[in-house]
């Protein structure tokens, strides 16, 4: 058992002492709620007038997806009081072509070797200690830093390291020539004085600090080391950590890709599980992340240098949350507007870009006419709820041109009709947590035990009968 459960257990007997009824009639709370505001429904009207119906691309450059999400899982190392944990992540991409995948759909049965199709996957492992762990003699906090550091720094499978595409990113070196800098603050090691240090594209991985003499590392400059207390554990750390992980996983395979031949990643479509944001202290790598999809969108076309080119296909599709909340709850307004394009005579999908007022108005609460945009700090793409021809849902983020954007349009958001072609291949609503490639890229980098012939009949039922 958990030292925290034993500890929680009095708070929570506490609580439960004071009945609901008590709550709401306490004058406290009355006066509290009567100075809060909840989202309101969005009236049918309103959501029908935003609705923009979804064309066919002419062509559909894209061939293949590229899923990548992962997970982790806390695990005591000693039962004694007080308990020491470690935490085990996994992730990594998950790469098929479409047209396996179709293939795939047409078959009544789905052999294993189909599958393996779908399975050329690499595998991230990284253990951090979490709790009451010292890496020969460091602070957890030391010991974090360290083996973040360390598991940054390793060549996997000859490949390049996940720590060299971090240095990519944060000092924009597809560039041909970097002049970026990244400012630490303050000294990364507690009780230095050292303030304002100065990182460049050619600082090294690891420096020792001119004050207190010890080591700063580039992967300080994700501030994770700010969220983790010595006594308390590194828990707020692992969600933000994996967030981070797997978006420096799309980066690397979108690296590989530019530096193999750029107009390839034309070809690929990348996907995000969950949003495409970073929350807490790593919000700082949004902007690097933003200037690389606007630096993607414009590559001159090879077929006519005049003209620009899109080469980044990539989409962040979520599975819960307010926002999956919110597109259930306008379904049937997305049925209706579905329905009145097939009597025009366009069997198509149709897409509700989410604006600022909107999204303050009826899904988060906050200012719809306020100057702050929502996601100004933590998204690097502007947010739509998709349907798609087959009826499926999804509640996307696709990056948008020249940054983040209060009421983005169709035309902002990055190839977006071939893209939201591609997604509607996947053909799986947000709802039964049925996304093929997410969902199998979960299974398959999921530390839990799931047996394959339970992957294999979930998968099976996915496609049969369509
Ligand atoms: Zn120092």
């Amino acid at each position: 058992m958990a030292y925290s459960s034993v500890r929680g257990r009095k708070p929570m007997e506490r609580a439960s002492k004071i009945s609901h009824t008590n709550i709401i009639t306490a004058p406290e709370v009355k006066g509290l709620l009567a100075e809060c505001t909840i989202p309101r429904a969005a009236d049918k009207a309103t959501v029908s007038e935003l609705l923009l119906r979804v064309p066919e691309p002419d062509q559909q450059p894209i061939k293949a997806v590229i899923a990548v999400d992962g997970s982790y899982r806390e695990s005591l190392v000693r039962d004694d009081f007080p308990s020491a944990t470690i935490t085990f992540f996994a992730f990594g991409p998950l790469f098929f072509k479409l047209e396996d995948l179709r293939a795939l759909d047409r078959e009544t049965f789905i052999a294993p070797e189909d599958l393996s199709k779908l399975k050329k996957i690499q595998r991230f492992h990284l253990a951090l200690p979490t709790q009451n762990i010292s890496r020969n003699g460091r602070s957890l906090r030391d010991s974090i830093r360290y083996t973040i550091h360390e598991f940054l720094l390793k060549e996997h499978h000859g490949d390049k390291s996940l720590g060299d595409t971090l240095r990519w990113l944060i000092f924009r070196l597809w560039l041909p020539s970097s002049s970026q800098q990244r400012v630490m603050r303050h000294c990364p090691n507690q009780d230095c004085t050292r303030e304002d240090i100065v990182l460049t594209a050619q600082s090294p991985a690891l420096f020792d600090c001119d004050v207190c003499g010890k080591p700063i590392y580039l992967a300080d400059t994700l501030r994770l080391h700010e969220l983790v207390d010595d006594e308390q554990g590194a828990s707020r750390v692992t969600s933000y950590l994996l967030s981070t992980l797997e978006t420096l996983a799309l980066v690397h395979l979108i690296r590989a890709l530019w530096d193999m031949k750029p107009t390839l990643l034309r070809e690929v479509l990348f996907i995000k599980d969950g949003p495409l944001a970073l929350f807490g202290q790593v919000f700082s790598l949004v902007e690097p992340l933003r200037d690389l999809a606007s630096f993607l969108n414009r590559y001159p076309d090879p077929a006519d240098p005049s003209k620009m080119v899109s080469l980044l296909n990539i989409v962040g599709l979520e599975k819960s949350g307010s926002f999956v909340e919110h597109a259930v709850n306008i379904e049937k307004t997305l049925d209706a507007a579905q329905e009145a394009a097939r009597q025009d005579g366009a069997d198509v999908g149709v897409l509700l870009p989410l604006s600022n007022e909107y999204i303050y108005k009826y899904v988060i609460p906050g200012d719809p006419g306020g100057s702050i945009a929502y996601g100004g700090n933590t998204y690097w793409g502007g947010k739509v709820i998709f349907r798609a021809k087959d009826g499926s849902t999804y509640v996307a983020t696709v990056p948008t041109s020249g940054g983040h954007k209060a009421a983005p349009k169709y035309d902002d958001f990055m190839n977006i009709t071939e893209v939201l072609a591609a997604v509607s291949e996947l053909r799986c609503s947000m709802y039964d947590n049925a996304l093929i490639p997410v969902a199998l890229a979960n299974r398959l980098v999921s530390l839990s035990d799931v047996p394959s012939s339970r992957i294999l009949e979930s998968f099976a039922r996915g496609s049969i009968g369509r």
